[in-house]
């Protein structure tokens, strides 16, 4: 079993935009889930890097994508994280 990716992300070879669902991971809870990748980083807080993949439709290529979570739970803040606000924030994460 496997999720799907709801985001309609752009092919990194060609720049055609994906379907829905298109992309797929056995890295979260295989559910046959259709999520967002926000949805992924709060539900799969624990995850350090969740891996997602697609064949593109349009110029055929294998697309894998490595999400790393903690990158993108930090992108998330207005504005980059002092060390001490990381370190407190690493702290309560793991
Ligand atoms: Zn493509």
């Amino acid at each position: 079993m496997f999720d799907t990716i709801k985001d309609r992300l752009f092919c990194p070879f060609c720049g055609k935009q994906c379907k829905e669902d298109d992309y797929q991971t056995k890295d979260a809870g295989c559910l046959l889930a259709s999520l967002t990748i926000n949805e992924l980083i709060e539900q799969y807080p624990n995850e350090a890097t969740i891996k997602i993949y697609h064949t593109c439709d349009y110029c055929g290529k294998w697309i894998v994508i490595n999400l790393e979570m903690l990158h993108l739970k930090l992108s998330q803040k207005d504005k980059p994280l002092t060390n001490e606000e990381f370190e407190k924030w690493a702290s309560e994460q793991w």
